[in-house]
């Protein structure tokens, strides 16, 4: 319409359209929480499943900035689409109680993010799920757990803080066998270095919070799909919970993809730099890193992650648990800081910190010892890192 009063113009901005001929070169932010359609059918179709091929009506549903981060993530990890949300949490969260009732039965690996065990307490306590744990490096326990009520098998590619690798592709196969969905977090590898569908997993998610976003600026979550029909029934459950990924997060996210295999390979070639010195030192009992010969699955890693091993490596000291909150608040470089994947290294110590509430005892049940230090590793030059390490070493030496 033209001739508008201004108190009408100034609500409706003319619209610009962008000609085929000159198309945008970064992803635009679409800032808005509806669209507006010509024909009502049109609008009505759009409620009834995911965007692909149906286009975009209310930013819940879907979203174009936001569908762009989700492609990309689906493409690198090789599967059919992907479900966005508003955190990790938001995508686990989504899968779980899309793909569980009550009376269901799920196999987990010990030491998943505490988040996702919170929430399989839950699941157990108020909802009749029940669950048992497998180490994750055994397919013959995974054999021995499974009952006809099984639904899920849920692992981590690189578990925190231990580094354990888990073998996807036995694990997987003795679930496939069983007709079993199985579900991996593989925020610690990222897609770069391993693509769990490509070993027979079904479902992939991520904190996206993490190694994708990279810049500690932005809480998100993705879920990737090997097949249609899991992405449609997951998604139907993901708008009703509401865990929403809002299109400035996307933009953010679409921004830290770009440069997240150059951040990969350089935090995964620090990270192996500083196990190694960190090794030879004397005031470190044990240093637990993929890339180090003496880990438990480093054959295994070196199979399944290709192009490194990750930026995330842990270490105990000789002084207990005292040295390792000295240890931690004596770095300067490096941040006492929980969280990781940042491009920024990262130190915390979690018998002070995030497993404070925990004994000797319960700290060993989780794979952890009362000194352990967990280094999420960053881009800095891997000469300052260490001069950092090695001046704090000095105060618990
Ligand atoms: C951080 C994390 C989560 C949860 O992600 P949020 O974005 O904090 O909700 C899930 N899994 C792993 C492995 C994580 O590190």
């Amino acid at each position: 319409m033209d001739n508008l009063h201004p108190d009408s113009r100034a609500v409706h901005p003319p619209v610009v359209d962008v000609p085929a001929t000159s198309r945008p070169v970064g992803t635009p932010i679409y800032q808005t929480h509806i669209f507006t359609f010509d024909d009502s059918d049109d609008l009505a179709n759009t409620f009834h499943g995911p965007p692909e091929g149906r286009g975009y009506v209310y930013s819940r549903y879907g979203n174009p900035t936001v569908q762009a981060f989700g492609q990309a993530v689906a493409e690198m990890e090789g599967g059919v689409a992907a479900l966005t949300a508003g955190s990790g949490m938001g995508a686990v969260s989504g899968v779980l109680l899309a793909l569980l009732q009550s009376g269901d039965h799920v196999v987990a690996q010990r030491c998943l993010y505490g988040g996702t065990m919170s929430l399989l307490g839950d699941l157990t306590e108020r909802w009749g799920v029940t669950v048992d744990h497998v180490s994750g490096n055994d397919p013959e326990e995974v054999r021995a757990a499974l009952r006809p009520e099984t639904r899920l098998l849920i692992l981590e590619t690189i578990a925190n803080p231990t580094t354990q690798v888990a073998d996807l592709p036995a694990l997987a196969a003795v679930a496939r066998e069983a007709g079993v969905t199985v579900l991996v977090d593989n925020t610690f590898a990222t897609p770069l270095l391993c693509r769990p569908l490509e070993h027979g997993v079904d479902i992939v998610l991520h904190s996206a919070t993490k190694y994708l976003g990279g810049h500690a600026d932005v809480i998100a979550g993705v879920a990737v799909f090997a097949d249609t029909e899991l992405h449609e029934r997951v998604w139907k459950r993901m708008i009703d919970l509401g865990s929403v990924l809002d299109p400035h997060s996307a933009h953010l996210l679409l921004r830290g993809l770009a440069t997240l295999p150059l951040r990969m390979r350089r935090q995964g070639d620090n990270a192996q730099a500083l196990a190694e010195r960190l090794a030879r030192h004397p005031a470190v009992t044990h240093v637990a890193y993929p890339g180090l010969p003496d880990h438990p699955q480093h054959e295994l890693a070196g199979r399944l992650l290709d192009g490194g091993y990750g930026g995330v490596l842990s270490f105990e000291l000789a002084g207990g648990r005292e040295a390792g909150r000295v240890l931690v608040e004596a770095l300067r470089l490096v941040s006492l800081a929980p969280s990781l994947g940042d491009v920024r290294t990262l130190a915390m110590h979690p018998a002070s910190t995030s497993h404070n509430m925990l004994d000797a005892a319960a700290l060993a049940a989780a794979g952890i010892s009362e000194s352990t230090v967990r280094l999420s590793v960053g881009i800095e030059h891997p000469d300052d890192l260490w001069a950092d390490l090695e001046q704090a070493l000095t105060k618990v030496s």
